[in-house]
């Protein structure tokens, strides 16, 4: 292997950088990103960056690496450079500006882009919030006094609610399913996230659709709901998921379902190609299917596992994490680890909802299969290694024979 190119430059592109050197590789290492900057973490950015608590520089993914002046992987960085497209067998990436990169091996790394509404196109206080730009945006109009509607009620917008809020914004969260974040949790513990919205004076509205946006010179004015009530807005976040950057891959050869299909380590269907992060569907051996997993730690772990494998296509099956994240909402911390997907029941084992305090565990026939923290940080550390160490006993080709 004498190149190895890294397409998007971000967490999992950085995080594969660094594991291909950790592992020993030497050669020609390019980093391709379209993003300007430097690699620098998104969590932030609906947290202590939108609420002005931390710069620019405190974002850095590379922060001690670079104090030395020295360039610490030794790689090319092409940033500001779009990837446009993508031949897998001769693993050659075709670049905006018509430059081509080849290479031995190629992770693909490209992450998600926000969703958005199509028909609030061009509308300048409508936001969407996935890159540090757009929370340059988003950040000067969370004016007191101000009033936010929020469509969806995931993580970004749950998120930047408590942020507003805490910036004295009045915030109103528009939610099509019957409680936030029912697909992660679950509805019965989505309910308690529920109750911590409106305790905090966020208005949730449920089972709701909405009929029509009104506009006026350039703005958003108001939403009409669907049943006929009317919410006026001075601010709106659009919150309803991510789509995987698989668009330039079209005519690659590569498999692209949800993301770039893979293997539980990450390979492609072509040898040499692997993809990381919030692009890749890497075969969940557990439900069975492929999976995308759109969080940091993924993101962070995962590329050691898929460099392993590009760097010797005879790398044995590692186990793999059970999926873990983290949120920070009104000033309590949500971690969870596993598939709520896979619980016939969710049991409090630990504090109590009312309080924000509490560990909950979703059982399987008397099996655990996730489990869900609220300012437990210790309690779930214990859990998530044991339900870790459980689920690396099951992955098929871990069991020895
Ligand atoms: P990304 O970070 O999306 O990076 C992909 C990079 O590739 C981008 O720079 C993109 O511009 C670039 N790119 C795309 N297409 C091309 C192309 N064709 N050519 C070149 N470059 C390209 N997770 C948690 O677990 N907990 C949290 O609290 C949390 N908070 C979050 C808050 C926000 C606001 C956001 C946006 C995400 C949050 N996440 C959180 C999720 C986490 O940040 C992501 O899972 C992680 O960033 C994924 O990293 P990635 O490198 O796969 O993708």
């Amino acid at each position: 292997m004498q190149t190895l190119a890294i397409v998007g430059a971000s967490l999992a592109g950085i995080s594969a950088a660094r594991a291909a050197r950790a592992q020993g590789f030497q050669g020609r290492l390019v980093i391709i990103g379209d993003e300007l900057h430097r690699p620098y973490d998104r969590p932030p950015l609906s947290k202590d960056f939108l609420a002005g608590k931390i710069s620019v520089n405190d974002l850095s993914l590379e922060t001690g690496d670079q104090d030395s002046g020295t360039e610490p992987l030794q790689a090319e960085w092409l940033l500001g450079t779009r990837a446009h497209s993508f031949d897998a067998a001769s693993r050659t990436i075709t670049l905006g500006d018509g430059r081509t990169v080849e290479a031995d091996g190629v992770v693909i790394a490209t992450g998600a882009s926000a969703r958005t509404l199509p028909e609030l196109a061009g509308l300048s206080n409508v936001f969407t919030l996935r890159t540090l730009q757009d929370a340059q945006d988003l950040a000067p109009e969370l004016v007191p006094g101000g009033r936010l509607v929020i469509v969806g009620a995931g993580f970004i917008g749950a998120e930047v609610a408590s942020t507003a809020r805490a910036l004295g914004m009045d915030v109103s969260i528009i939610c099509a399913g019957p409680v936030p974040l029912s697909g992660p949790l679950g509805t019965e513990m989505g309910a308690v996230m529920a109750r911590l919205h409106e305790i905090n004076g966020v208005e949730l509205i449920c089972d709701t659709g909405i009929d029509c946006f009104y506009s006026g010179e350039g703005n958003v004015t108001g939403v009409r709901l669907d049943g006929g009530r009317y919410l006026s807005a001075d601010v709106v976040l659009v919150g309803i998921g991510a789509v995987p950057n698989v668009g330039w891959l079209a005519s690659s050869g590569l498999g692209i379902g949800d993301g770039v299909l893979c293997d539980s380590m990450g390979r492609t269907n072509v040898p040499g190609v692997v993809a990381v992060g919030d692009c890749a569907a890497w075969f969940d051996h557990r439900a069975g299917r492929h999976h995308r997993v759109e969080h940091w730690s993924g993101a962070l772990e995962r590329p050691a596992l898929a460099v392993a494998a590009v760097l010797d296509p005879g790398a044995a099956q590692q186990p793999m994490n059970l999926p873990y994240f983290w949120s920070d909402q009104y000033g309590v911390k949500l971690q969870f680890a596993g598939h709520a997907r896979d619980a016939e029941r969710v049991a409090i084992e630990a504090g109590d909802p009312e309080q924000h305090s509490f560990l909950a565990v979703y059982y399987r026939g008397a099996d655990p299969v996730a489990v869900l923290g609220v300012n437990q940080p210790r309690l779930f550390t214990r859990w998530r290694r044991q339900l870790n160490a459980a689920s690396a006993s099951l992955q098929p080709s871990l069991v020895p024979s």
